[in-house]
């Protein structure tokens, strides 16, 4: 099959491409490195069934890129952690989440492909429910320093089912919760990523708030693996499924587990909570168990311990 991955030198978009092309799939990684990078797929640059688009999503597919006939697009493209989401950033992400998502859209359309959005537990903001479930709507600041990527998602949710209603185009839709692993940017800003690299550096582990908040962390392997079933699942199955692990742990919990693991003496150090930020997020996965008969296999101590190997390996330790 011909593959668009958009958002493919990212962190998740890379190991996607990588498996996909392991597949034998004929694989174009569209990615503009706002937050990829070209080593993420170093590998596949020689494969013959495998080509980089230097490209942003905001730009509508025109027939320069000369792309052949797609049969699916997995639409990835988006920067993921809030301190690239925010401040500056955050215009373009709501144009990023949102004209991305009409382009890629129009494409699938176009060649009558399969379109699958990477959304996100951000969708369901402060939530009220615990776990969530996706029938939950949600409790999202729209106005606050997350909405651009919260609200730039849940618009891209609401397009996806137009597009499905109004234009007949075959889309999936997954809710991503935290997903960590081996190849996240090292100054990505996100927790896991953070106290491994502050632990291995023995700097300060930075918790914000009173570290009481909770996330729920997936292996990348394990959400790669679904995210694949989910867009080869059967065709009136369009989610928006949840796809996460539901193990919850407390942000200190995983400071302290990163601590210990590293034998690290980084003291832990307090900063402010940063706006919005939610207090607890769990996914309910009971769907994501039943139609694609899938749930996580990495524990968080095993994902960690890979994921610790290859910062020390990034970092020359
Ligand atoms: P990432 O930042 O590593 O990957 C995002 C990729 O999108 C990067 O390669 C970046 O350069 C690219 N990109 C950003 N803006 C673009 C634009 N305008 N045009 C083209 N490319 C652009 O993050 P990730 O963790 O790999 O996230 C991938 C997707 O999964 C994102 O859509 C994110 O919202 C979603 N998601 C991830 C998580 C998680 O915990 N990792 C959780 C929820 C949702
Ligand atoms: N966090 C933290 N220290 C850090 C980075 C993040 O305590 O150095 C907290 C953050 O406030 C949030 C949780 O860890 O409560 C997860 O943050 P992340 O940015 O990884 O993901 P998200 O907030 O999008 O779930």
């Amino acid at each position: 099959m011909n593959i668009l991955v958009t958002g493919g030198t990212g962190f998740l978009g890379s190991f996607l491409c990588e498996r996909l092309i392991g597949e034998n799939h004929t694989v174009f990684c569209l990615d503009n490195n706002y937050t990829g990078a070209i080593e993420n797929v170093q590998s596949l640059l020689d494969r013959k069934n495998f080509s980089f688009i230097e490209r942003d999503v905001v730009e509508p597919i025109s027939d320069d890129l000369r792309l052949p006939k797609i049969d699916q697009i997995y639409n990835l493209a988006c920067p993921a952690s809030p301190p690239h989401y925010q401040g500056k950033a955050a215009i373009k992400t709501a144009k990023t989440s949102v004209i991305g998502a009409i382009n890629m859209l129009e494409l699938a359309k176009k060649d009558g492909a399969t379109i699958l959005q990477a959304s996100t537990s951000e969708i369901y903001g402060e939530p009220l429910e615990h776990p969530q479930k996706e029938s939950y709507r949600g409790n999202v600041n729209p106005i606050g320093v997350r909405a651009c990527y919260d609200e730039g998602k849940r618009c891209a949710e609401s397009l996806f089912f137009d597009y499905y209603r109004e234009e007949g185009v075959n889309i999936k839709i997954v809710r991503i919760f935290n997903t960590y692993g081996p190849r996240m940017n090292q100054n990505d800003g996100r927790v896991v990523s953070n106290f491994i690299v502050q632990a291995l550096k023995v700097e300060d582990i930075t918790l914000y708030g009173d570290g009481k908040q909770t996330r729920s962390f997936c292996y990348a392997g394990d959400l790669i693996e679904v995210m694949i079933r989910m867009m080869n699942s059967r065709k009136d199955f369009t989610g928006p499924v949840n796809i996460g692990n539901p193990d919850e742990f407390t942000v200190l919990e995983l400071a302290k587990k990163v601590i210990a693991k590293t034998k690290s003496p980084s003291k832990l150090v307090y900063k402010p909570l940063p706006k919005d930020d939610p207090t607890r997020r769990r996914p309910d996965i009971g769907l994501a168990r039943k139609e694609l008969d899938w749930s996580p296999t990495i524990a968080l101590d095993d994902g960690l311990d890979k994921t610790i190997a290859y910062f020390k390996q990034k970092l020359g330790l």
